[in-house]
């Protein structure tokens, strides 16, 4: 059964604040010098397109077609496969980076310092009281481009950190809680999520994770 999720309240405190500005301003410094630029593309680089192999020769190579796939690298259970091609799954890594793209486009032969990614974050969570804490240590998080949401048994969540890295967790939680007694608090270590129980279940852990794949960094 899904009950329904309500967005969680969130403050920032002062100090997260001055962090995420100051990483704003060194990200446009950056940028501005150039780093960004679409000159300087050594002969030899690979496409970065997962599941590509051509290789840049010269401006001729912008050119070429490109096949990929979109998704991510998927290790489940001894299987390994692409998040966009979930029918071909294979338990030999040569035969995985084999599987032909499934998607025509150019190729990308540098990194686009802007784009976002998906990216692991380390968290813990303690007990006091009626209350679960749950800690993510993320830093430099973007409020505007993040998300909490809550129901009884259920925590989605998504948080952008350190400007272009994307952390996302979706949790059956262990206990039911009341949403509508917690809240978060973005500080300049760390995210943290208070989270009231609705019973005096005491948790021996989180809860399941509902994001069935688990996908690594796309580096
Ligand atoms: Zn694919
Ligand atoms: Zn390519």
């Amino acid at each position: 059964s899904t009950e329904a999720m309500r967005a969680l309240p969130v403050t920032v405190s002062s100090s997260a604040k001055v962090a995420l500005e100051q990483a704003r301003k060194l990200r446009e410094q950056e940028l501005a010098s150039g780093e960004g630029g679409s000159g300087g593309i050594k002969p030899g680089t690979q496409c970065k397109n997962n599941g590509c192999s051509n290789v840049y020769e010269d401006e001729k190579s912008l050119q070429q077609k490109c096949r990929f796939h979109p998704g991510a690298p998927v290790f489940h259970e001894g299987y390994k496969y692409w998040s966009c091609c979930k029918k071909k799954k294979t338990t030999e890594f040569s035969e995985f980076l084999s599987f032909a793209g499934c998607t025509e486009g150019t190729c990308v032969f540098q990194d686009d310092p802007t784009k976002k990614k998906k990216a692991l974050c380390r968290y813990d969570f303690f007990q006091q009281g009626g209350n679960v804490t749950l800690s993510i240590y993320a830093k430099k998080v973007d409020p505007d481009n993040c998300s909490f949401l809550l129901s009884p048994n259920r925590l989605t969540l998504s948080i952008l950190f350190d400007m272009v890295n994307n952390f996302s967790l979706d949790v059956e939680l262990f206990g039911r809680v009341d949403p509508e007694a917690c809240k978060v608090a973005i500080l300049a270590p760390k995210v943290e999520i208070t989270l009231k129980k609705a019973d005096g279940t005491s948790w021996s852990e989180l809860g399941n994770l509902l994001s069935s794949e688990v996908e690594g960094d796309e580096d």
